[in-house]
């Protein structure tokens, strides 16, 4: 199990930061800063998603068949002990030794329950229901609050991560008692159109987490009220027709118009929740002088009813 790590040790024993990684100066070989695990560094680079560019930002990586110490701070196992002692068990629990496991489901109930909650609370006009209501708003907000937490605990796990593969064999995703794999709930950018087809095609919807870099944050007027938008960087790809390109639209919605305002352009985000898809659209591409001329949109939104649905990764 291995995370990206902000610094390393060299040789002399000096903390290594990633800026002087990026000059050359320190002293090979290069250990974890907390334990004696061998690590390398690896230069970030631009990565193109779409019509944009992407920033992946340099890390020290653990090296091949080096692990960290049991007790260093990068070890993912101590990590996901301390978030399981400090998780309501019906949400995410160890099972045994380096061994656990984060319930879907409860996760679902909890965020179904919320909005339920919600919607009642805007239809009652009886005040001595109206305050028992609110109480029950409030304690299921708490707990799904705890819930969420949770949850939004292990994607940071995950998302310092380089791949599914090393996390999965430590923490078992769990829907209804049916075993979940990482990869249908764990969404990069790369995955963006897999993930539309999985929410496309599946009867049971399950909670999943899209991990993107925001492309913008803008306020859209709708019938009634406003609606604040994050749309997430967009992948495309070829198809038969030649002058079309296929778009993964991933966006998060809320009416609240400072639900995102401590977010900006460019940031890595994790949204976790319900995601929807909506049918395919074409799109004329309105850059008239462009070799492409249609855009296909595949859409998926958000709709979170709490904060800690989303958090920086
Ligand atoms: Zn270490």
């Amino acid at each position: 199990m291995a995370s990206k790590m902000p610094a390393a040790r060299d040789a002399n024993g000096n903390r290594i930061t990633i800026e002087m990684a990026e000059n050359g100066s320190f002293e090979k070989p290069l250990k974890c800063e907390f334990c004696d695990a061998s690590v390398s560094f690896v230069n970030g680079h631009p990565r193109e998603v779409g019509e944009d560019i992407v920033f992946v930002e340099p890390f020290f990586r653990l090296a091949p068949k080096s692990t960290h110490h049991e007790g260093c701070n990068y070890n993912s196992v101590g990590q996901l002990t301390v978030i399981a002692r400090e998780s309501d068990g019906d949400v995410f629990m160890a099972i045994s030794n380096n061994q656990f496991q984060l319930r879907l489901l409860a996760v679902k109930k909890a965020l179904d329950q919320l909005i339920e909650l919600a919607k009642t609370k805007k239809s009652l006009t009886d005040d001595k229901k109206l305050i028992s209501q609110q109480k029950e708003y409030i304690a299921s907000e708490e707990k799904l609050g705890a819930y969420i937490n949770s949850a939004k605990r292990v994607l940071k796990v995950r998302s310092v991560c380089e791949n599914h593969a090393e996390i999965e064999n430590l923490l078992t995703l769990v829907f209804d008692g049916v075993n979940v794999p990482w990869s249908d709930f764990y969404f990069e950018d790369t995955d963006y159109f897999r993930c539309y087809r999985q929410l496309k095609s599946s009867t049971t919807q399950i909670p999943i987490a899209v991990h993107g870099t925001i492309k913008s944050i803008k306020t859209v007027p709708g019938k009634k009220e406003n609606f604040s938008v994050v749309n997430l960087v967009r992948p495309m790809r070829n198809m038969d027709e030649a002058d079309a390109r296929e778009v993964a639209c991933t966006s998060i919605w809320s009416p609240d118009v400072n639900f995102f305002s401590d977010y900006r352009e460019g940031q890595t985000i994790i949204a976790f929740g319900m995601w929807q898809w909506k049918p395919e659209s074409r799109i004329a591409n309105s850059k008239a002088n462009s070799p492409i001329k249609t855009f296909v949109n595949y859409e998926m939104r958000l709709w979170p009813v709490a904060k800690s649905q989303i958090c920086a990764a």
